[in-house]
């Protein structure tokens, strides 16, 4: 355990807590010698079709077609939901950039709605003043893995006759209300790139119970068949799903795994000091892609803390900011009070199965320090 307290204290700004999770083998290998003696790599093999079965089973959802990315997922849906230029698709003002750049790539206008207070979810008030007759859809993020609890906006949407999806590319396994994200919505789009609870190295899904969107996706994303209607080539190769399918049977250890590590750092964290996790629904769980915590309002002081500490929040390792302040995003810029505070106040703590057990005591301690508690016992 030498090693394990070496590592525990040379955390800093510079040399902050690896925040990636590196998947140990568990058992690909022999997965990936079947598909290279069967010889078929391409995305039209059986094995990726064995791979979405898995999928559908595991998600509960009738249909699920694997794509080559995340990013390929939300292209294709938006495609076959007919979003083309000068369409509008909504999109909630705390989205990062890979769940609204797909919207740019179909030629669409991203029309940028504020969430309801301390929470990722659209505002319904905000999306009723934002519906235009040129609205195509809209998109939901279960950003760090978090239940995002829109049943106001799905029936203001369902009124409206806007179809409604959801970016799950962070939210493998999250429950909300009881239910798997990504299957709350008309589809559910998710990534299996390395980063993600479910990994195959780049990939993704598209999860759905309709079945007119289901073949019209399946069709889409494979060419149009050759059958000379329009196509994308977004198949996933068959390496990459035999990789997916043996992760799949993984992905319970590993959810279990992060709620427990999670429960360690919440259990230490003290009831009246200045954190505590973002809130979410009853019966809803995240998969803890990250967990994230909250000062309720803006504190600079707590994210410089944090980040001289070694663990610093998304806003400063990868300068996650509204959308509306990304550069490319700045001219459709609106005003979001709402989600400008919650980027500002929030705190993404890794708390991955990778994470030694002498790692993880130590985020401990530091997460109830910053929060307020003089000395752990
Ligand atoms: C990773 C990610 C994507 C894109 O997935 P890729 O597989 O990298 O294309 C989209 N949205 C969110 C929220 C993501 O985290």
């Amino acid at each position: 355990m030498q090693t394990d307290q070496d590592q525990s204290i040379a955390f800093d700004a510079a040399n902050p807590v690896e925040d990636r999770y590196a998947a140990p083998a568990c058992g690909e290998l022999d997965e990936i010698a079947e598909v290279l003696r069967d010889g078929r790599l391409s995305g039209g093999a059986s094995i990726v079709a064995i791979y979405e079965r898995a999928l559908s089973n595991w998600f509960g959802s009738a249909h699920a077609v694997a794509v080559n990315s995340g990013s390929s997922a939300l292209n294709a849906v938006l495609h076959v939901l007919g979003v083309g230029s000068g369409d509008e698709v909504m999109v909630p003002a705390v989205a990062p950039l890979p769940t609204a750049l797909p919207i740019l790539a179909a030629g669409a206008v991203p029309v940028i709605v504020d969430t309801l207070p301390g929470s990722l979810a659209f505002d319904p008030q905000d999306v009723r003043s934002c519906l235009t007759s040129r609205t195509k859809a809209a998109i939901s993020v279960s950003l760090w893995g978090y239940p995002v609890d829109s049943q106001d906006t799905a029936c203001i949407l369902a009124e409206a006759g806007v179809p409604f999806i959801e970016d799950a590319a962070q939210a493998h396994g999250t429950l909300v209300r009881g239910r798997y994200a990504g299957t709350l919505t008309l589809a559910g789009c998710f990534s299996t790139h390395d980063r993600k609870l479910l990994s195959s190295g780049e990939g993704g899904f598209i999860l759905t119970d309709d079945n007119d969107l289901y073949l019209r996706v399946e069709h889409y994303t494979r060419l149009g068949h050759l059958r000379g209607t329009l196509g994308v080539n977004y198949k996933l190769a068959a390496p990459l799903a035999a990789i997916g399918l043996r992760r799949l049977t993984e992905l319970p250890t590993q959810i279990a795994a992060r709620r427990s590590i999670a429960n360690r750092v919440l259990t230490a964290l003290p009831s009246d000091g200045r954190l505590a996790e973002l809130v979410y629904s009853p019966n809803s769980a995240p998969n803890y892609y990250n967990l994230v915590l909250t000062s309720g309002e803006p504190n600079a002081l707590l994210t410089e803390k944090f980040t001289d500490v070694g663990l610093p929040p998304d806003s400063v390792r990868y300068g996650y900011r509204p959308l509306h302040h990304q550069p490319l995003f700045r001219s459709w810029a609106r005003d979001c009070p709402n989600a400008e505070a919650l980027t500002a106040s929030t705190y993404q703590i890794p708390v991955h199965p990778g994470l030694s057990d002498a790692v993880i005591q130590w985020i401990v301690c530091q997460t109830a320090e910053a929060a307020g508690k003089e000395r752990m016992s």
